[in-house]
């Protein structure tokens, strides 16, 4: 297993079918890994993964709802006999946003996106602990995003859960250091996804994005992917607790 390469290695994609997710997988398996996803549609998971075979890809996937606590244990167990009880990598991809101002949101949408963006990661990093610290070298990824550092009109629960996630970060890197687990996170900006296409669509939204983002264009998920792989590999051992920006300079944009 060469320093820019993952062959030998193992790993789990959580939300695998598009977007973000999707390249990570692509980008992890073309490096060599062997990967599981997981989605909630049978059908579109499937096509993925018949894709991925013809492809010469090593992707398995299961069919789960990660708001769902038992839905993640059996993920769990799934991946365990998969991979003889041993996972380098996990992906925290999994989130969803509700965007509407902060004294419009009902309960039920507070927890939905409690439960699908902070709990679910939370709870993988529970159950996936021994499996990272049997497989002798682990290396934790969770997708934030810029809304967890800076305020975005983009939903505040959505925001909290990313500023937890980063927080999060910095205290598994600190508690898992001595299992040789590391933990990082990748925060993205506007990145075209089928989160956000609907969004996007909308031209004015679009142009007001790009005239904050000095590289002056939306985001592609391989743009992200290629982070998440370097964040795997040999070349960024010494790294970890650390939560990156890929934002096309946004988060830097004073006032240019
Ligand atoms: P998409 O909605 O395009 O893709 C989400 C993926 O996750 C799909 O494969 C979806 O499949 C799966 N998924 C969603 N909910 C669940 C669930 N409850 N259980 C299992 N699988 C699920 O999202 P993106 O690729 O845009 O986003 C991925 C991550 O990146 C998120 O955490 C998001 O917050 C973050 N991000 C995205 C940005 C963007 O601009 N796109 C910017 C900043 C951060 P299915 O629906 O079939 O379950």
């Amino acid at each position: 297993s060469g320093r820019w390469a993952l062959h030998g290695k193992t790993a789990l994609v959580t939300g695998g079918t598009r977007g973000i997710g999707r390249a990570v997988v692509e980008e992890l398996a073309a490096l060599g890994a062997t990967v599981h996803t997981c989605s909630r549609k049978a059908e579109e998971l499937g096509e993925r993964i018949k894709e991925w075979e013809a492809r010469g890809f090593r992707v398995t996937g299961s069919v789960c709802d990660l708001s769902e606590r038992d839905q993640r244990e059996r993920l769990l167990r799934e991946v365990a006999d998969r991979f003889g009880g041993k996972l380098n990598i996990l992906v925290n991809n999994v989130g969803t946003n509700i965007r509407k101002p902060t004294t419009e949101f009902t309960a039920e949408e507070y927890s939905f996106v409690m439960a699908t963006n902070l709990e679910s990661a939370y709870h993988l990093c529970q159950i996936a602990h021994p499996l990272l610290k049997l497989s002798g070298s682990g290396s934790i990824i969770f997708i934030s995003s810029v809304c967890g550092a800076v305020a975005v009109f983009s939903g505040t629960i959505y925001a909290m859960t990313k500023g937890a996630i980063n927080q999060l970060t910095k205290n598994l890197a600190c508690e898992w250091a001595k299992d040789n687990i590391r933990a990082n996170s990748v925060a993205p900006w506007y990145i075209t996804t089928s989160l956000t296409e609907r969004l996007l669509a909308n031209k004015d939204f679009e142009e007001q994005v790009v005239s904050r983002t000095p590289l002056g264009r939306i985001g592609e998920p391989e743009e992200i992917s290629a982070l998440v792989a370097f964040l795997c590999m040999p070349g960024s051992t010494y790294i970890t607790g650390q939560t990156i920006a890929v934002d096309g300079g946004m988060t830097v944009n004073g006032f240019y």
